[in-house]
């Protein structure tokens, strides 16, 4: 079909070009978006902002990028509107800087067969990054428009805590909505006496589990289930155990399901249940009790993400028995497909090449891979090579805000073995992304560096690093691609 806008000669990026609803859509060069509707498809422009000037053949609309303009490119280019995922193996590709879907698309494209999510945050690091859910939403519509994507998306509300977390999720297109039950885990039940565990059993909120401390008894007490190779049983310290940590954490998981199934009135939504942000493992008797009892509640759910043995560190590889980990994913997986399908999600799940094998292999395509953290470390990469003094200041200041930023993260770095900013020649700073300490390092730190202001109270980094990336958006996709090229092909591979 010819087109309007290469007759007009518009700048525009050509892989943006769509032509849908009457109308071809693009992305100018300079940012803006370019819509040149027929004359019988005017109305279209009506959803828009912008200036709109008149030709024979039909309007054209340049506007800005904008919150109504996002909004109209969900509405009119239906494929930008994210969807549930169902058990599609899926990879979400967390973005704290709102620039990061271009290079996200590049990795997908690069690797077909893996389901995509471009907009997921937890609240937590919208708050960090001082972004809203919109916010988050629209810089990956932006993001896919501009590189032309339209093989879908879903969408990760991540780490809800509370009933309004959903409500602003779901108000603004979230699809998938991850339920974080964490402050109602016990962790002390992996340790407490026989006595305390009764104790605490006898407390937990039974009526609102629909259930009496009795009737749990007769369900699990003295009772072995078989799971593919599993055998798991209940005698009373791990019926206790399982209980009293999780009791609470499936209410709470159950009230939230309810709450986002009303408020979402018949539109349709996945829900993720997570307990990996606790501080001991998620036995697979473990699992098999809140799956279990959140399937007795009418809770349905697409993905459980467990807390794993070892240590899942923020940024880095698995930290811990691999032989282990295997025998662990092993159980869980076989677990997930019993009470489901549903798939393992793998939180914290940047960097764990030595995992992605193993679990890509155990649960059979069922997994959803969930990183988040390091789309922010790439454009690190892209500021050391592009202005390694910028770099060397962020660096510097990341190692004075560490022992404070670390507090609610699961790090291990030490200061004392990251290299001093001033002994790194600029050649090597790219390399530092590469060392253990340095990485969680910076890692952790993003909150402060894109917070952090002047005595006048300008900001201190994040216009200069945004400034910068804006400068290098083909720069910083690359680095994106090579990056999570490696994190999604062990998934494609194992399909
Ligand atoms: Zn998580």
């Amino acid at each position: 079909m010819s087109s309007r806008m290469t007759s007009l000669n518009l700048e525009i990026v050509p892989v943006s070009r769509v032509e849908v609803a009457g109308a071809e859509w693009a992305l100018g060069r300079d940012g803006r978006l370019v819509v040149a509707a027929g004359a019988a498809f005017s109305r279209v422009l009506a959803d828009l902002e912008g200036e709109t000037t008149g030709g024979a053949d039909g309007p054209v609309l340049v506007g800005p990028r904008s919150r109504r303009n996002a909004e109209a490119l969900r509405r009119h280019l239906p494929w930008l509107q994210p969807v549930p995922l169902g058990t599609q193996t899926s990879a979400g590709l967390g973005d704290r800087l709102g620039l990061a879907t271009p290079g996200h698309v590049r990795a997908v494209r690069a690797v077909p067969g893996i389901a995509p999510i471009f907009p997921q945050q937890s609240i937590r690091e919208m708050t960090r990054t001082g972004r809203t859910p919109i916010e988050v939403m629209d810089d990956a519509t932006w993001g896919q428009f501009s590189e032309g994507w339209r093989g879908g998306t879903g969408a990760d509300a991540d780490h809800l805590k509370t009933t309004d977390d959903i409500d602003a999720c779901l108000a603004v297109g979230f699809a998938m909505f991850t339920i974080d039950p964490s402050e109602h885990v016990d962790p002390s039940a992996d340790t407490a006496e026989l006595a305390a565990l009764r104790a605490k059993s006898e407390a937990l909120p039974w009526a609102e589990l629909d259930d009496t401390q009795a009737g749990a008894r007769q369900r699990y007490l003295g009772r072995s289930f078989e799971v593919e190779h599993l055998k798991v049983s209940f005698d009373e310290a791990t019926l206790l155990r399982a209980e009293v940590k999780y009791g609470r954490a499936v209410a709470h998981v159950a009230r939230m399901s309810r709450h986002l199934l009303a408020a979402a009135a018949g539109r349709p939504v996945e829900l993720e249940v997570s307990v990996d942000e606790t501080d001991t493992p998620t036995s697979p008797a473990e699992h098999y009790w809140v799956a279990s009892e959140l399937g007795r509640l009418g809770v349905r759910w697409v993905s459980l993400a467990p807390r794993f043995v070892g240590r899942f560190e923020k940024g880095v590889d698995y930290i811990g028995d691999l032989a282990l980990l295997e025998q662990d994913v092993a159980a869980h997986a076989a677990l997930a497909r019993h009470f489901g399908p549903y798939k393992l999600s793998l939180h914290s799940g940047s960097d764990k090449f030595s995992v992605y094998p193993i679990a890509a292999r155990l649960a059979k395509g069922l997994v959803h891979l969930k990183t988040a953290g390091t789309s922010y470390l790439e454009a690190l990469r892209t500021v050391a090579g592009v202005d390694p003094a910028l770099f060397r200041e962020i660096y510097a200041y990341a190692r004075g805000r560490y022992e404070t930023d670390k507090v609610s993260y699961h790090v291990s770095a030490e200061l004392g073995r990251a290299p001093l900013a001033e002994d790194v020649p600029a050649a090597d700073l790219p390399a530092l992304l590469e060392q253990f300490d340095a990485r969680e390092i910076l890692h952790v730190t993003f909150g402060s560096v894109l917070k952090e202001k002047r005595p006048d109270g300008s900001l201190l980094f994040k216009d200069r690093l945004f400034g910068l990336l804006h400068a290098n958006p083909d720069a910083y996709a690359a680095h994106l691609e090579r990056h999570f090229v490696r994190h999604l092909r062990p998934f494609a591979e194992a399909r």
